[in-house]
């Protein structure tokens, strides 16, 4: 049996962190979840090199997703980990910007389930992680 993928799940909003959760847990992946950026950084640092993608909100307080994004994109260590922002924003600007900073990918809020499990399977797919 294929290994269990473990999946971080970061938003400030407790009720898009349990519903995705949820979802993930549906699908048979590991799902560890957290409300900050500097809790989210510190777990990728604790689980490494366990965490194979990160559900990444970009509206927090405190660090932003842009923050964390960065931050993971610039160390060696983690920069191979998949980022998909969650953004309210489907502006272009937003995904151009998520885009140069090395984001993976992005998904709209509000999302739903089925579409959810989708990207991120073909995202996994795509990466030869599946
Ligand atoms: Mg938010």
């Amino acid at each position: 049996m294929a290994e269990k993928k473990t999946i971080l799940v970061v938003d400030d909003e407790p009720d898009i962190v349990n519903l995705t959760q949820k979802f993930l847990e549906l699908e048979n992946y590991d799902t560890i979840t957290c409300n900050n950026g500097k809790e989210a950084l510190k777990i990728v640092e604790e689980k490494y090199p366990g965490i194979v993608l990160i559900l990444l909100d970009v509206m927090m307080p405190g660090l932003s997703g842009w923050e964390v994004l960065q931050n993971l994109k610039g160390n060696d260590l983690f920069k191979d980990i998949l980022v998909v922002l969650f953004t309210v924003k489907s502006f272009n600007e937003d995904i151009q910007k998520g885009k140069a900073l090395g984001a993976d990918g992005y998904i709209t809020k509000p999302f739903s389930g089925k579409d959810l499990l989708k990207y991120v399977k073909k995202l996994l797919k795509e990466k030869g992680i599946l």
